[in-house]
């Protein structure tokens, strides 16, 4: 079992205090790395999820809102606490994820800026007085806190996402109640910990929710106290609660899946584009929505490009993650574990090559997956159609700026895509012609703080980071003035 003294309580979080658990449900959570379980959180009940609904509800403030300056002290205080925690976080984390020590660490970092961005940019969401006097009227702007929201996470990033959606909706003065993931509870439980000891917001301004999702989906979707959901999880479950919410016609902030393309010209640096891929690719076990997942690579380079991946490939190391040196950690579990399998035998079975890596039928019974390339990846393969989540890198082959353009927009999905290319204008080109929230040139870098990141198509509506991502909690009210 872990211990921490952020984790003292593995139960909700309603109302400014801990919830009993009087019901006694748990649910298990599991080191992937080991394969043992680590710790039983609360499974909370309908009733609970409605209380925290509740609470929330009763700190909300309309008529005398929360001024800028307090926003903006809970936001600091929040980054401060996590950049004062980021070694323990970060244990948690790696524990209950099996990302790299290192690499958990980091996302607390990642996670801290959020909150530093939105703090320092909170102003933004003052009123203001338009120049013009349209019908003879002075024209207010308020920025409005939407409500109280639900905050819905994934597990591959347990801090990282909670931190995107939470700074914007603390900024703006949404209450909210949020729910992790339940293969990652114990990182948002150290969070709550921190939020508990080291600010001082008002009883209900943050709740934690844990268990069953159909149970806690279902009040946040049909609760009409709760008029915005902000989700980052699969496309599926997020057409659902578009479904489930288009009667009572909610906000929605969606963060969904990706299928990636990343795209070596000939012209590419080719070293710098094999290292950002490895960067890329490999980062969180390659279970990233941002993950590269399908590599174009120009034919007159594919032969030379593979043999520096497969050169980078085999030195790195595969491990539990809470050891110092390891590159790779496990997959979350196995459905994760067996979903790369089945995408790399059926890319076998449909004529690709593997150039890195191991054989399906040499892989363990673990959930360590080695980091494996295969080439000449065609249309029908499910690593090419589906997001494969997983440390495998399908290289497909192409010839013109035209058909790659064609074959990148290919997919349902429109969140990140990478272009290498020395020629500027040709990136540009490619850019612009790519259906994807974000498009790096020449890196594989993904979001950041300071940017508005989201998807087009089906990979999600709206934007976190950026100013844009500060606006996403609220809603504007025009006041104009007539004498
Ligand atoms: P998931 O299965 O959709 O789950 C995400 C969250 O939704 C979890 O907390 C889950 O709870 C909850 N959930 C499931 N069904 C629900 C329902 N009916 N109502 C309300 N909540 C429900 O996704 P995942 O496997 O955790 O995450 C991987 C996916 O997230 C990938 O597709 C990835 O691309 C995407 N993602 C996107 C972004 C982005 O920025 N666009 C970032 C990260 C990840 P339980 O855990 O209890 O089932």
């Amino acid at each position: 079992m872990i211990e921490s003294p952020l984790l003292e309580k593995l139960t909700g979080y309603i109302g400014g205090r801990w919830t009993d658990n009087a019901q006694g449900n748990t649910f298990d959570v599991y080191n992937p790395a080991t394969g043992e379980v680590i710790a039983q959180a609360a499974s909370m009940s309908e009733d609970e999820v409605k209380a925290a609904v509740a609470a929330g509800k009763s700190a909300l403030r309309l008529t005398s809102p929360y001024s800028i300056e307090t926003r903006r002290k809970w936001l600091e205080d929040i980054r401060d606490a996590l950049k004062a925690n980021k070694e323990e976080v970060g244990r948690i984390l790696c524990m209950e994820h099996g990302k790299p020590l290192q690499e958990a660490q980091g996302e607390v970092d990642y996670a801290a800026g959020f909150f530093d961005y939105c703090s320092k940019h909170i102003q933004a969401l003052d009123a203001h007085t338009i120049p013009e006097k349209p019908k003879d009227c002075t024209w207010t702007v308020h920025y409005r806190p939407v409500g109280v929201t639900g905050l819905i996470t994934p597990w591959n990033f347990p801090i990282g996402m909670i931190a995107k959606k939470l700074s914007a909706a603390l900024a703006a003065g949404c209450p909210s109640v949020i729910k992790p993931a339940s293969e990652t509870p114990l990182t948002m439980v150290a969070l709550f910990s921190l939020m508990d000891k080291h600010t001082d917001m008002p009883d209900g301004m943050v709740n934690l929710v844990m268990g069953k999702a159909s149970v806690i989906g279902k009040v946040l979707c049909e609760s009409p106290d709760v008029p915005m959901l902000s989700f980052t999880g699969s496309t599926e479950v997020g057409r659902k609660l578009i479904q489930d919410t288009a009667e009572q016609v909610k906000k929605l902030a969606l963060e969904l899946g990706g299928n990636a393309p990343f795209i070596v010209f000939d012209d590419a640096d080719l070293d710098a584009a094999a290292d950002n891929l490895i960067a890329n690719k490999f980062r969180g076990g390659g279970q990233t929505c941002v993950c590269a997942n399908r590599i174009f690579v120009h034919e007159k380079v594919a032969d030379a490009f593979g043999e520096k991946l497969a050169e980078r490939v085999n030195k790195m190391t595969v491990g539990d993650g809470i050891n110092g040196g390891v590159d790779l950690g496990p997959l979350i579990n196995k459905a994760g574990f067996d979903k790369v399998k089945r995408h790399l035998e059926d890319a076998l079975e449909k004529g690709a090559g593997l150039v890195a890596g191991k054989k399906p039928e040499e892989l363990g019974n673990d959930l360590f997956f080695p980091p494996t390339v295969v080439t000449d990846v065609t249309s029908d393969m499910f690593c090419y159609r589906e997001e494969t989540f997983g440390p495998l890198v399908p290289m497909a082959l192409f010839r013109t700026e035209e058909e790659v353009i064609e074959a990148g927009n290919d997919t349902e999905f429109g969140l990140a895509s990478y272009v290498f290319t020395g020629d500027a204008e040709r990136a540009q080109r490619v850019a612009a012609g790519l259906r994807f929230g974000h498009c790096g040139w020449n890196t594989g870098t993904g979001p950041t703080p300071e940017a508005p990141f989201g998807g087009m198509k089906a990979s999600g509506i709206g934007r976190e980071g950026g100013l844009e991502g500060l606006f996403e909690f609220v809603e504007a009210q025009t006041v104009p003035r007539g004498f």
